[in-house]
């Protein structure tokens, strides 16, 4: 029998790569997930690889599984009360994972979209995803206004959609839909229900309590939250829908990677205190720009006069979220000036960061989509959508009020 070489008898080449790897796990246990960044895994045998590729147990490849990105997944399964969460690279690719699973017959394994009923008023990204990964392959794609339970009832009957997708509150005109209300008319007519919770965040709701099916967050937003990791997870109300989305997510390969989601999990530890500011101070500048003349209208759940205001009020436990959208009285003309004037606010294309951020959804989220689509889902040219930060309340208030005039 020949002698196994050790380490020792290595030339220079194969020290540089082998050497001071794969010593054993520490046996104490790190307070905070490691990041964990091989691409695969090693087994003491080719037995117990076998093992592990026939159960399904253990890591065998980073796009199968990863350590990181199942702590992440886990905290996010944890918090929306699931039964399981696959982690993306994005959201539109949780969004895309979302509709794939929901869209997969019970008993089947491959997806087969027939007919899905959404909201109209979408992230713009999003229904340009169902009108051109979906409805131009055959599938019926259903827009209407799902905030009003009579509409819903009635395309549910004549339409028989398997999937409904909502956002709870909407971006960037922010309303509200009933979530309870549209599980339990999905339920009955055997319609599966994804919401996006990316703005209203578990802080304020969560879906799979009130019987949503799948509830999907863009994670580069508020779950993140600090504008530097992008992600998005799916997370599952049945072991069924999560079997799909598991099983899709290893063909699609639009997987986190371990570093992201080390990021994603720390945001996600803080993301309570972060709304929860976010919020309070949200209602300050609404209630600052609903009385300021250069301001025509303003769309925040929390004010009164917004059409669900009793519905939030009752839904989100006295919080309304951290965005406020507003209509400029010189319209589109007005908003160039106003986002220059600006200091504190941030000009950018997302939401849900530490910093306040301002965007204007015509040049912005909604450009992809035509102008007459953009009036008909009610994005004037003259819109603008604040996103609050964590900084003083009076300090954002003050940079509005410089930039407004008057
Ligand atoms: N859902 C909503 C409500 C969003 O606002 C966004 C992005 O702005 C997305 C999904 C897409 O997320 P991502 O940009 O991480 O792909």
């Amino acid at each position: 029998m020949s002698e196994q070489r050790g380490a020792s008898q290595w030339r220079l080449e194969t020290s540089l790569v082998h050497a001071g790897e794969r010593a054993a796990a520490p046996q104490a246990t790190p307070s905070a997930t490691p990041i964990y960044n091989a691409t695969t895994y090693l087994y003491p045998s080719l037995e117990e690889l076998d093992t592990a590729f026939a159960t399904g147990e253990g890591y065998l490849y980073t796009r199968y599984g990863n350590p990181t990105v199942a702590a992440f997944e886990a905290a996010v399964t944890a918090v929306e009360v699931g039964r399981g969460a696959v982690a993306y690279g994005s959201g539109m690719a949780a969004l895309h994972a979302a509709l794939l699973a929901a869209c997969t017959p019970r008993g089947e394994t491959a997806p087969r979209p027939r007919c899905l009923l959404a909201a109209r008023d979408l992230y713009g990204s999003t229904t340009v995803l169902l009108d051109e990964l979906f409805a131009a392959r055959g599938a019926t794609v259903v827009f209407a206004d799902l905030c009003d339970l009579a509409v819903v009832e009635t395309a549910l009957a004549e339409h028989q959609p398997e999937v409904m997708i909502v956002e709870q509150i909407s971006n960037p005109l922010l309303r509200v839909v009933d979530v309870a209300g549209l599980a339990v008319r999905c339920r009955a007519a055997g319609t599966r229900l994804v919401v996006d919770s990316t703005i209203a965040t578990p802080v304020l709701q969560r879906p799979l309590t009130l019987g949503a099916d799948l509830v999907v967050h863009s994670a580069t937003k508020y779950l993140g939250g600090h504008g530097d990791a992008a992600g998005g997870i799916v997370a599952a109300r049945t072991g069924l829908l999560h079997a799909n989305l598991v099983r899709q997510s290893r063909l699609l390969g639009a997987s986190l990677g371990p570093f992201e989601a080390q990021q994603l999990h720390r945001g996600l530890k803080t993301l309570a205190l972060r709304v929860e500011r976010q919020c309070a101070s949200a209602a300050q500048v609404a209630h600052f720009l609903d009385a300021h003349p250069a301001v025509a209208q303003v769309n925040y759940p929390g004010l009164p006069a917004h059409p669900a205001h009793a519905l939030a009020t009752e839904s989100f436990g006295g919080r309304f979220g951290g965005l406020v959208s507003f209509v400029l009285r010189g319209g589109g003309a007005a908003v160039r000036p106003f986002v220059n004037r600006l200091t504190l606010f941030l000009p950018a294309t997302t939401l849900g960061d530490i910093y306040s951020l301002v965007s204007v959804p015509a040049l912005a989220s909604h450009r992809e989509l035509n102008p007459a689509q953009r009036a008909e889902r009610g994005i004037a040219d003259g819109l603008v959508r604040l996103s609050i930060g964590i900084e003083a309340p009076d300090d954002l208030v003050a940079d509005l009020a410089l930039a407004l005039g008057g």
